[in-house]
């Protein structure tokens, strides 16, 4: 895959400012700071409510911050309108909580949408690149199907292929193995970790199961007997490039490593790792 990094390429990919969002009159996120540098993973935890996918949709400008500002790859997206958001999109692949798969078309719609969308290609060169974007996830045999055929693991990976196409530099992804069994939870884990560690794919990932945490933090794709494989990393767990956010009631409470994780002081955490 050819991912373009851009001439800013020493900005973070992505960085909220003091952001602060309120739905009505109540304050869903208070203050919020972070930020993600190229090819890092965030992992953001927290209860439900706390916050979490209100943090996705701002930065891909589905809600609009009240208070704060949004940086993309060096760029202020706050007060960006339509047109600019649109290519600020393209940049970015969101896989939605739940998927969100369109029932009514098929694998290769549901993938290549945005492409049918844009206009820009012929038929065969979306097919092209759906089948190419397929086999990243290891589903090109489920190209014809519709979501209805599909099992929850093929579901969220089709929703993570259709994320994939455009190449984005950024992945959000919103609890994507929400209701999977550990087996196929796994397996998604593994593709988040391809795409951090072979593509150099920045990202967020949103959960609340400390097992897909805990993968992140401790495992990395390398490269053996010219052969791809997981393995965890048992010494040095600074290489891997990935951290930790917790968020409480629209607040961060902890931001570090899962080291500096498991050995917090506060009871609300302590009570969150059990
Ligand atoms: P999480 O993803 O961590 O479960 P959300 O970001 O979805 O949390 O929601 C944070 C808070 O904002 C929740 O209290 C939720 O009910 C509220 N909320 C989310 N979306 C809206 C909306 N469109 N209108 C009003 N309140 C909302
Ligand atoms: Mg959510």
């Amino acid at each position: 895959m050819n991912r373009h990094h851009q001439r800013s390429d020493d900005a973070p990919a992505i960085e909220l400012k003091h952001v602060t969002k309120y739905y009505d009159e109540t304050p869903v996120l208070k203050d919020i700071s972070f930020s993600v540098e190229r090819g890092e993973t965030k992992i953001i935890l927290g209860g439900s409510g706390s916050g979490k996918s209100t943090i996705l949709k701002l930065i891909i400008g589905l809600v609009q911050a009240d208070e704060g500002e949004i940086w993309v790859e060096g760029r202020n997206i706050t007060r960006y309108g339509e047109r600019p958001l649109m290519e600020v999109r393209k940049r970015i692949g969101m896989v939605f909580q739940e998927g969100a798969l369109f029932d009514s078309l098929s694998v290769a719609e549901n993938v290549g949408f945005r492409l049918y969308e844009q206009g820009e290609l012929e038929e065969d060169e979306i097919l092209e690149v759906v089948r190419k974007t397929l086999g990243f996830v290891n589903l090109e045999d489920a190209i014809e199907k519709m979501p209805s055929e599909l099992s929850g693991g093929m579901r969220r990976r089709t929703a993570i292929a259709r994320a994939l196409v455009g190449t984005p530099n950024i992945m959000l992804y919103d609890e994507p193995t929400a209701g999977l069994d550990p087996i196929t939870a796994r397996t998604i884990n593994e593709l988040v970790l391809k795409l951090r560690d072979l593509e150099d794919v920045s990202s967020i990932f949103v959960t609340h199961r400390l097992n897909d945490a805990y993968t992140l933090a401790n495992e990395r794709f390398i490269q053996e007997n010219g052969r791809w494989i997981v393995r965890r990393e048992l010494t040095d767990p600074s290489r891997i490039n990935t951290h930790f956010i917790m968020l409480k009631d629209g607040g961060i409470i902890f931001q570090g490593t899962e080291k500096a994780l498991r050995h917090s002081g506060d009871p609300y955490i302590k009570r969150f790792l059990i």
